[in-house]
């Protein structure tokens, strides 16, 4: 098996949540005491966060590609960045790195698809849901893809300000179940988990439609590329 390299911190806990799945999927895969070859470069998320709200995505993406270069330089054969919305950056990430790059929204359409879905629900932060860098690399893959019409703000605010610091509301669990039934009142069949925290807040138990999580798909197609 080969060694992932995990960019993570963007939150850490979801990087946690990674970590486990990574771990869970290899053991599954492998057998016995199996676990995955694994580095994490964790970065600091509050200056991450920061460029991004000045829209800095140049100094965000330099950030991001020195970690990816660090782990390769370290030993990681297959590279995972732990978070939907700075794959806006992917690009810069990739470009001239020396391992091949998972990128989150080709196992989550591939799963989809799988599944016979065309029309799905995206939720994330602002940024994943409007920016279109997502959207339509799913669409290039023939989803269709909504959106939430309203209370993007309100979902955005949800991430940053309690999941991305382990804080857990029922009330926000009740907007998220909200968002996803006017998306399937548009013709969504499924909803994509399209931040790698949503996952700490809604799940198949909860969600008025099936829960595509970006966090579990991305995590178990690294294993498969680390198998492969
Ligand atoms: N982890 C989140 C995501 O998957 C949000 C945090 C970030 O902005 O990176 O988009």
């Amino acid at each position: 098996m080969k060694t992932i390299g995990l960019i993570g911190g963007m939150s850490w806990e979801s990087t946690a949540h990674y970590y486990r799945v990574l771990n869970q999927s290899t053991a599954t895969r492998l057998g016995g005491l199996h676990s995955a070859p694994l580095l994490i470069h964790s970065v600091d998320f509050a200056p991450v966060a920061a460029m991004q709200s000045a829209g800095d995505w140049e100094g965000a993406g330099a950030i991001l590609a020195q970690s990816a270069k660090t782990l390769v330089a370290a030993g990681a054969e297959i590279i995972g960045l732990a978070t939907n919305t700075m794959h806006i950056v992917a690009d810069t990430i990739t470009a001239g790195l020396d391992a091949p790059f998972v990128h989150i929204g080709d196992p989550t359409s591939d799963a989809l698809l799988a599944d016979g879905f065309d029309t799905v629900g995206l939720l994330g932060t602002r940024f994943t849901m409007e920016m279109g860098f997502y959207r339509e690399r799913l669409e290039a893959r023939g989803l269709k893809v909504l959106i939430p019409e309203v209370g993007r703000t309100n979902l955005n605010g949800i991430i940053y300000e309690e999941l991305c610091l382990g804080i857990i509301r029922e009330q926000s669990r009740t907007i998220y179940i909200d968002a996803i039934a006017q998306l399937a009142a548009r013709g969504a069949q499924a909803v994509i988990l399209g931040c790698t925290e949503i996952g700490m807040l809604i799940d198949d138990s909860t969600s008025p439609l099936p829960v595509y999580d970006t966090t579990d798909l991305h995590a178990k197609a690294l294993v498969t590329a680390a198998l492969a």
